[in-house]
């Protein structure tokens, strides 16, 4: 790994980290307790390490999207619960009882299948009963024709043999938004969600784990806490409501500055010949491309933090090299570390030019990119994804 190291690199704060689900369990008072949703590898923070903070800080449960996320969790020793969020085909029942995973059931047939499974392999699944009210993806649907027919079919579910039913919960379409329409659509999910719940208890079916509030509610309906809440995006101190909450990003995405070349007026730049100098043009040459996940939308778009100003990114992003801009920039040289994304070149910003979300810029960081840890101000591992 030491090669790439001083290529383009990945630093992961986990100190912000814990700022964050300090900050975050602050403002949901002191019932609600904190799922951490780690899929994705950590939304490509590293899972094992953000885990095993979030576990330290006594985080209730952990969140996944599929079951190699929760083997890989458990491989490192995490031992808190694990939420698959996710579809899992029934034939892995044996890997979720292995792993002491807690499926999402999102409807009597799923139910059904790991039911059957569980019996077979004589084990008891725990399962979370998913609820649709309103974003149209997985779950018991809850709008109003629909409602009488789910609350039946979750009865039988909670009646089913190899089952152990922990929890309730559903997801929100439009919490992180401000509009009145996307208000009042929150509140309608929220209503339809406590309205299952209520009948389902009329019908003596209770549930040890309520919840919903995903990161967009945490910041926008800390009311909606319940017993655990779910942030994804702002527990990694990003997404465009982290900075109001006073959060602080956990991934620094950082490369050197590998050559540095003095072009002529009128010379274009890299593949398609998109940028054209002007003047004698100071260009750094980056060991970073879209294969490390600078989406090649980007081009002539972005442009990264020296400690002496932002040097914008000069034509096509390449596969595995950028060109930047470093002409007013004489004490940036060749082995300067400059940042790509982070706490002075918000990740944010390059999402909105690139006409997506946070989310999708830190995923995508590749497996090419080493993660470096610090907890308490120093490096405490150093993790890369290439295979051996
Ligand atoms: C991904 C996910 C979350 C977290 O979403 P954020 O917007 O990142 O907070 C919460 N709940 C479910 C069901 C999810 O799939």
């Amino acid at each position: 790994m030491e090669s790439t190291l001083k290529r383009t690199w990945a630093e992961i704060d986990l100190d912000a980290l814990e700022h964050n689900y300090k900050v975050l369990c602050g403002r949901m008072g002191p019932g609600p307790r904190f799922l951490g949703v780690v899929k994705a590898d950590a939304y490509g923070h590293g899972a094992v390490e953000v885990s095993r903070t979030l576990e330290e800080l006594g985080a209730a449960y952990l969140a996944v999207s599929n079951v190699d996320e929760a083997r890989e969790l458990r491989g490192a020793g995490i031992g808190l619960p694990i939420l698959q969020l996710g579809l899992t085909p029934a034939e892995q029942t044996e890997q979720l009882l292995a792993q002491r995973v807690t499926q999402a059931v999102w409807s009597e047939r799923s139910a059904l299948a790991f039911s059957r499974e569980a019996e077979r392999l004589g084990g008891r699944l725990k399962v979370h009963i998913k609820l649709d009210t309103g974003m149209s993806r997985l779950g018991f649907p809850c709008d109003e024709p629909d409602f009488a027919a789910s609350l039946e079919a979750i009865c039988r579910v909670c009646a089913l043999p190899g089952l152990e039913p922990e929890g309730i919960f559903t997801h929100f379409a439009v919490s992180d938004e401000d509009s009145g329409e996307s208000r009042d659509y929150t509140l309608l999910q929220h209503r339809r969600f406590e309205d299952m719940i209520r009948a389902l208890e009329e019908r003596g079916v209770h549930f040890a784990l309520h919840h919903c509030a995903n990161s967009g509610a945490a910041a926008g309906y800390p009311q909606f806490g319940h017993d655990l809440f779910r942030p994804g995006i702002v527990t990694y101190g990003i997404g465009h409501q982290a900075d109001a909450l006073g959060l602080r990003p956990v991934m620094a995405l950082k490369t050197v500055v590998g050559a540095v070349r003095e072009l002529p007026p009128d010379t274009t730049v890299s593949y398609g010949r998109t940028f054209r100098t002007t003047q004698p043009t100071r260009v750094g040459v980056l060991p970073i491309g879209y294969a490390d996940g600078l989406h090649r939308v980007l081009s002539n778009q972005w442009r990264v933090w020296t400690p002496d100003g932002f040097a914008p990114i000069l034509g096509r992003i390449c596969m595995d090299m950028c060109m930047v801009d470093l002409t007013g920039l004489p004490h940036v040289n060749e082995g300067s570390e400059v940042e790509v994304y982070g706490p002075h070149n918000s990740v944010n910003d390059a999402a909105r030019l690139a006409g997506t979300i946070s989310y999708e810029l830190t995923c995508a960081v590749s497996k090419r990119v080493p993660r470096i840890y610090h907890r308490h101000g120093q490096e405490i591992a150093r993790e890369l994804l290439l295979r051996e």
